[in-house]
């Protein structure tokens, strides 16, 4: 006997879970949510996205105060840090936009369960908690997401941590060495920095950022290490531990690094373990995501999205899961266009693209045209005092076609939305640079860029 029967079941309240249960609502479903936190929102909200962008913005603030006003004939006496302060107002933030999600479960009454849900053979979900439930469900959306990845050698524990530590450490360490220089380690080795850390990087590649443009990704490699930033790349880190007071890091070729704390950075792995998933016949593949048709069915009745089904591992792209998954099963159609998703490395300058990068394209035999624009001769990124970087277009040689678009530079997070819309709407960079941009914006210098791969870019 079941305790409660529901036409949707979703087993997970991150941005893939908790969007997938309101649009499920909204289409007029009878829907639950079952989440082991006590706190909606997923990684994203308890220990990612938000947290991180949270302590990115108030370390900016305390470098910008001590000193980076000097060209703007501000003087800032005496700055003092209050880290607790800045991991209060970072934990309101998160606490404030859960409830928000609790919110929106109550106004488009989707159920909550709190506790662990696992499939149990077709139509069933079980939640293990304080309150053990059986739950009958014509459809079930598995939306488990994915938990820091280690190498073997690495000793998690005490100083040794992942993005969730690093978003807490309860004092600034003196030397943070990260292992992997992609999104997270970037981000966090950023807010450390500013907060006074030397931080070394520890990267396996021969380059920083795994899938973005190369150009730009060298290109941001100068700018971060101009700021402080310490990189090794090509270091194939063997072992982290705890040694005494401090930790000892040691990587292939190289003398062995001591360091206050090790941020472990290598990539996210999905969570599937004592799902039940073989009780209603779905095996995970190699690297344990979930396989999925295009419909988001993973078996008869069976859906999942987000992080567990597969990079990239965005927010933004749960969202789009969740809705298309949720939107095929109330009326036959959904749609997420995977060639438009952008990704932003919020460093300072971003990183920001969409669409396919120059390697891609050569590796695909594509001809393409290429425009690019500095900030430097962008008005307002001048008078923002923030004018390293650029924007590079990349067009279809024959059609002019938009194919992707990068940036480094202020903002460029904010900007790539309008080439992610242009791009979803088959824009040709004639298109862009056709569009009136108001002056002095950022955004000109998109415009400008679309310009150039024309030949016709009027401010260089
Ligand atoms: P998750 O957010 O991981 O949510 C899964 C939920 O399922 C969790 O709440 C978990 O508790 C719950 N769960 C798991 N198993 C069970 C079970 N058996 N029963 C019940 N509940 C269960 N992405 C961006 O787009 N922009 C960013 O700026 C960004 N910054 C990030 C910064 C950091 C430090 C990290 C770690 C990640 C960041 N990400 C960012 C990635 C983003 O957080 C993920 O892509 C996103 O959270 C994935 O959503 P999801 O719903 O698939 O999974
Ligand atoms: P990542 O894949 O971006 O980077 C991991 C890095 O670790 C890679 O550069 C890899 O070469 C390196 N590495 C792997 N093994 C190594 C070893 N033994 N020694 C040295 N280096 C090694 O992964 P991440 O930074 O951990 O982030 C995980 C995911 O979270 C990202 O892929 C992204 O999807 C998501 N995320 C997104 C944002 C954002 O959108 N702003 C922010 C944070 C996280």
């Amino acid at each position: 006997m079941a305790d409660a029967e529901h036409d949707l079941v979703v087993i997970g309240g991150g941005p893939g879970g908790y969007v997938a249960a309101i649009r499920a609502a909204q289409a007029g479903m009878n829907v639950a949510c079952v989440e082991t936190e006590p706190a909606l929102g997923g990684t994203c909200l308890r220990v990612g996205c938000i947290p991180s962008k949270a302590l990115l913005e108030s370390s900016a603030r305390y470098e910008e105060a001590r000193g980076g006003l000097d060209a703007h004939g501000v003087k800032v006496g005496d700055v003092t840090l209050d880290l607790g302060a800045m991991m209060r107002r970072k934990d309101r933030i998160v606490k404030g936009l859960s409830s928000g999600i609790d919110f929106l479960f109550k106004k488009n009454k989707v159920t909550r369960y709190l506790g662990r849900g696992r499939l149990d053979g077709p139509g069933r979900v079980v939640v293990e908690g304080e309150e053990p439930r059986t739950l009958r469900a014509r459809h079930v959306l598995v939306a488990t997401g994915s938990r820091p990845a280690s190498i073997p050698g690495v000793v998690l524990g005490g100083r040794v941590g992942t993005s969730t530590e690093a978003l807490s450490f309860p004092e600034v360490p003196g030397h943070l060495v990260v292992i992997g220089a992609g999104v997270i380690g970037l981000e966090l080795g950023s807010v450390w920095r500013r907060l006074g850390s030397r931080v070394t990087f520890l990267e396996y590649l021969d380059r920083i950022l795994p899938g973005t443009d190369a150009d730009i990704a060298m290109k941001a490699l100068k700018v971060l290490k101009r700021q402080g930033l310490t990189f090794h790349l090509g270091a194939r880190v063997t072992s982290a531990r705890e040694d005494g007071e401090g930790c000892v890091v040691e990587a292939e070729g190289m003398e062995p690094i001591r360091c206050d704390r090790v941020l472990v950075a290598v990539g996210r792995v999905p969570v599937t373990e004592d799902l039940g998933l073989d009780t209603v016949g779905i095996t995970p593949d190699r690297k344990g995501f979930i396989p999925v048709d295009e419909h988001f069915q993973a078996a008869p009745g069976v859906f999942a999205v987000g992080d567990v089904i597969g990079p990239p591992m965005l927010a933004h792209k749960a969202h789009e899961e969740g809705i298309a998954c949720v939107e095929f099963l109330a009326t036959g159609y959904g749609h997420v266009d995977y060639d438009t998703i952008p990704a932003v490395c919020y460093t300072e300058p971003e990183v920001a693209s969409v669409g396919r990068t120059e390697e891609q394209l050569r590796d695909a035999g594509m001809a393409y045209r290429t425009g690019t624009f500095p900030f430097r001769a962008n008005g307002r990124a001048v008078t923002l005092g923030m004018a390293e970087g650029e924007v590079k277009v990349l067009a279809d040689a024959r059609t002019d076609r938009l194919l992707g678009v990068h940036i480094l530079g202020p903002r460029a997070g904010d900007l790539i939305a309008e080439a992610a819309a242009a791009m979803a709407f088959g824009a040709s960079s004639e298109d862009l640079a056709r569009v009136c941009h108001a002056h002095p914006t950022l955004p000109e210098a998109l415009r400008e860029a679309a310009l150039a791969a024309l030949g016709r870019a009027i401010h260089v």
